[in-house]
């Protein structure tokens, strides 16, 4: 198929698929956007595209967190962007703070080491704060009690590409846990004892690992050997978590809500600076069947720097097979042939 788009999906745009249609062929799920206040300019100018190339034909809802509460201004520019419905939560204390056992002096310190590493964003409480809720709070937020997929969407992307059908309902009928576009390498230096860590859970919960797992493509060491040994036996490839289509099921189960207990008592959200796109990547690579994990090679994204640009007539806007602008040392980053490796093109 030259567009790319999966085999048997079918452009289902029809009245049940307006903004306020009670019999429904939406799924049950949302446009998912953690943002501030200030970067309301750069959310709409994601969700210009991403209603352009999809979201017009399905009218699925848009959702909204924040730790603090939207301004009237957000929430003018966002609904005049979108038909759909659009939420706008905010996120409970409790799910936003670093929990009782993070001492402050100790994150101090452990900042000093990483900024000396060279880790971006390392004394910065609220990015540490961000990546643990992305990693295990988001879904457990009451608004989203009764969804099950969402499409996570960050200010200031963008999508190339016009999809014709229903994203969610393909990963539902296919039954996909998680979709992705962009694998990367991730800086060791952010996560020293997040492999070692994992290693420890898996050995106290061998039942987790799936038995169709991609535990092979998590171990890697064989393209880029000094990040397996800087992470500790980790590749640190991962799914580029600012885009992702995936079913909170997998999240909310025993497996995966036992592993982010785990790893939020070890620390490492705070003391290291361990990322929702490896948190997520690992759990997925040991927890789920690899084939359940689908790339969407049809949805042209970028997020500075990176691109995925099929190489179709639907996109526009995106040079085909172009990883980035920047530097061609930016190529290497790219490590989804680690992926199609251990787990096929899908
Ligand atoms: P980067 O992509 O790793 O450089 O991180 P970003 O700055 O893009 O942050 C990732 C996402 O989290 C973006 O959607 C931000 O808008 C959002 N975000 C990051 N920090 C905060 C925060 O303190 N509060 C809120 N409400 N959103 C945040
Ligand atoms: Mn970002």
């Amino acid at each position: 198929d030259p567009t790319g788009e999966p085999a048997g999906t079918l452009v289902r745009t029809s009245a049940k698929y307006a903004p306020d249609a009670e019999d429904t062929d939406r799924v049950s799920a949302t446009l998912l956007a953690l943002v501030r206040n200030e970067e309301v300019d750069d959310m709409v100018a994601s969700m210009v595209d991403l209603e352009r190339t999809w979201n017009n034909k399905f009218n699925y809802p848009w959702t909204f967190f924040n730790d603090r509460p939207f301004s009237a201004e957000f929430k003018k520019k966002t609904s005049a962007a979108t038909n759909a419905t659009c939420n706008y939560e905010l996120i409970p204390k409790e799910h936003w703070d670093a929990p009782s056992w993070i001492d402050p002096d100790i994150f101090e310190e452990s900042a000093a080491v990483l900024k000396k590493n060279g880790v971006q964003y390392a004394n910065m409480m609220s990015y540490h704060q961000m990546c643990r809720w992305n990693s295990g709070m988001f879904y457990k937020h009451p608004a989203l009690k009764d969804v099950r997929y969402y499409w996570r969407v960050e200010p200031k992307v963008h999508f190339f590409c016009d999809v014709d059908y229903d994203v969610f309902r393909y990963m539902q009928d296919n039954n996909k846990t998680y979709g992705f576009t962009i694998t990367l390498y991730d800086d060791p230096h952010t996560l020293p004892t997040l492999w070692p860590q994992t290693a420890k859970f898996l050995a106290d919960h061998p039942s987790y690992l799936h038995e169709h797992s991609a535990i092979k493509w998590v171990v890697d060491d064989i393209r880029r050997p000094q990040h397996n040994r800087e992470a500790q036996g980790f590749s640190t490839c991962h799914f580029w978590s600012n885009f992702e289509v995936a079913d909170m099921e997998f999240w909310r189960s025993k497996a995966y809500e036992d592993y982010f207990e785990h790893l939020d008592r070890a620390g490492g959200f705070f003391y290291e600076r361990w990322g929702d796109a490896p948190v997520h990547s690992i759990a997925l690579g040991l927890f789920e069947d690899s084939s359940k994990i689908h790339w969407f090679r049809d949805i042209g994204y970028q997020h500075i720097p990176f691109f995925n640009c099929p190489n179709s007539p639907k996109c526009k806007g995106c040079v085909t097979g172009r990883l980035t602008d920047g530097e061609p040392f930016l190529h290497r980053e790219d490590c989804r042939p680690n992926w199609f490796k251990y787990a096929g093109m899908g």
